[in-house]
Order: structure tokens, then sequence, then C-alpha cells
């Protein structure tokens, strides 16, 4: 994720959620379904913008949010990309290993393209997913937990350990890469307060994660409902409703249905339907809350956390490179194999 400052409810449920259920997921025995790292792709910011900002800010203040929703840091480290120098060094060798025009058909950069009207592409952003090879095959990712729109950059990661493979034997490990799979995740996107397709801090139309009941509340009454529905009894259209969509998600399904009946009857107001809403939306923010205010308490802790996820992140990125390199016939031979 980049780090973009504090996480809204579309990051929550379009990602944090996803990521901690994989985190926690157990198998039959009791062990772990998966290994998790999550990154914090502070070069990735500078693909599309040189105007980031205080990116270490920003950083914190994302990362405190990961916490607060149940990123654990004794089972995945958290890291920073620029932080570990290999994300670099892997990008450069797999630079080599596309062709530019490659990665001019990328759906993804094409819409990118369209939505932000560049008229040109920096080098770094058409090649941001050859970054994004790297970013996943340092750490020999084997899945990759993606919307369907990701899923052409998953592509582009499996050409890429595809061509490498083939071209290198390493000659203890055999293959040093593996070929990610997408693992496409239900994945609700939010739309945003104003009624626009999505909730985005640049359009100003989020309710952040660290905001209080008051706040929460306080957007709601300007949320986007169903515009016929002028007077309470008006009967409403709860399928065109920004609130009801937030109900979809935060409100429990015996609650649910009485809400869309109430809507379509005209015996529940928005006024009244707005302020259930903020509540259920804000007592499922509660936990997040106060791990929130533990983890401001303690910045230091913050940091630690970070500094130590990136020392576990260098060890694992610094062994796939002396793989690398040594598949390569690059550099000096090294101990990591006996050879
Ligand atoms: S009553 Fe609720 S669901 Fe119906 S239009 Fe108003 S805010 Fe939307």
């Amino acid at each position: 994720m980049r780090p973009t400052g504090k996480l809204h409810l579309g990051h929550y449920t379009g990602a944090l959620e996803n990521w901690v259920a994989q985190q926690n997921l157990l198998n039959e025995d009791g062990s772990r379904a998966y290994e998790t790292c999550f990154l914090i792709a502070d070069y990735h910011n500078l693909t599309t913008s040189l105007d980031t900002g205080d990116i270490y800010t920003h950083t914190i203040d994302m990362l405190v949010d990961w916490l607060a929703a149940g990123v654990d840091p004794e089972k995945s480290p958290v890291f920073r990309q620029s932080q570990i120098k290999e994300h670099a060094e892997l990008f450069l060798i797999f630079s080599m290993l596309i062709t530019s025009s490659r990665l001019e058909r990328n759906p993804t950069l094409k819409e990118q393209v369209r939505d932000l009207n560049m008229d040109s592409l920096v080098y770094g952003h058409l090649g941001y997913p050859v970054l994004q090879a790297a970013d996943i095959l340092l750490y020999k990712g084997n899945v990759v937990p993606v919307g369907e729109d990701q899923i052409p950059h998953v592509e582009i990661t499996r050409e890429i350990a595809r061509k490498f493979n083939n071209h290198y034997t390493h000659p203890v490990v055999g293959d040093v890469f593996p070929e990610p799979e997408p693992k496409i995740t239900k994945f609700s996107r939010l739309v945003g307060l104003d009624g626009k397709a999505k909730m985005s801090k640049s359009l100003g139309n989020t309710i952040y994660l660290s905001d209080a009941p008051e706040e929460v509340m306080k957007k709601m009454r300007n949320a986007v409902t169903d515009t016929q529905k002028v007077r309470k009894n008006d009967p409403g259209r709860p399928e065109i409703c920004t609130v009801f969509s937030y109900h979809e998600k935060f409100t429990a399904p015996h609650q649910l249905a009485g809400i869309e009946e109430g809507c379509r009857s005209g015996s529940l107001g928005c006024v009244d339907c707005k302020k259930l809403c903020s509540e259920n939306i804000s007592s499922e923010l509660a936990p997040l809350l106060e791990k929130r205010r533990h983890y401001e308490a303690n910045p230091d802790l913050v940091r630690n956390i970070l500094i130590e996820g990136e020392t576990r992140a260098r060890e694992i990125a610094n062994h796939t490179m002396q793989e690398v390199r040594e598949a390569m016939k690059l550099g000096q031979k090294t101990i990591s194999s006996n050879l």
C-alpha cells in the first residue's frame, strides 16, 4: 500500500480486512495458512507525482491504522520499500526481462493515464509493474491477494519470474522464483459520501478510521441519499442510496431488512437512518480507535515495529538477492549456498 497518510473506510473494506483475515487464517492442524508480509510502497508514491508531502509522517499515520485494524507485526513484518535496497536492485535486473511494448499494453496503466489526465509518462511509472514484481518476488511470494483490476500486474510478475527461471538456474535451488498466483479477494469497494463511485481522500468524501463518533455523525449528515425521498414519509429506494450501501456493510443482517422495509414504506426517515448508520460504523471502529490511541501515545513502539519489520524483511531480501546474483554469476562467490 502506498503511504498516503490516514486510511479511510474504503481502505478498510477493500484491503485491510482481507489482509488481517489472511494473516490469521489457520490450517486444520492449527498452523498458519500463510506467512504474510506487508509492504509500505513509498517508491511507488513517486511514480505518479513528486509532490508526495511528508512521506515519513504519512507512513506512520498509515502504519498506526494498519496496527489498529489488526495487522500483527509479530506475525507479519511491516516495512518500507525504500529501506530495503534490494527492491531497487531486483527492479533493475527485472527491467532487462520485459519489453517496453509489453508494459505499454498494461490495461491498468492506460486507465491511470486517462483518470489522471496525464499527457506523458515518466519511465518509472511505465515500469511500476516491474517494481511490483520485485516487491513480490524478493520475498518469493507465491500468493498475491488482489482485486480483479490487479490481475494484469500479477501476470506481468509471473512472466518475469518465468523468464528469469528459464534463463538462469541456481546450481543449488534450481528455479529462484515461484510463479505467484493471484488470489482474488472478496473485495468490497465503498462509494464516497458524495455518492461518487469511490471513497477517496482526494475527492474529500471519506470517513477516516480515526474519526471519532461525533465526526462520523457530522459527515454522515451530508451523505447523498435517494433525492426523491424529500420528506420523512416519502418512500425511498435503498438500492441507489449511499447510506444504505454503508448499512449493508456495517449493520447486522437482522437490522438491515427492517431498514430496507422502513425506507421503502416511508416509515423510516433519512435523519434517523443516518444516525443509526453512524452508530454502527462507530461501533465497528471503536476497538480501532482504542488501539490507535495506544500507538499514538507510544511513538517509539511504532518506530521500533517498523525497524524490526525492516530487519526481518532485509534478511529475506538479502538472501534472495544472493541467489539471484549466484544464478546470474554476478559478483563474487558467496557462502549462502556453499558454492
Ligand atoms: S431512509 Fe436511509 S436508505 Fe432510505 S434513502 Fe434515506 S438514508 Fe437512504
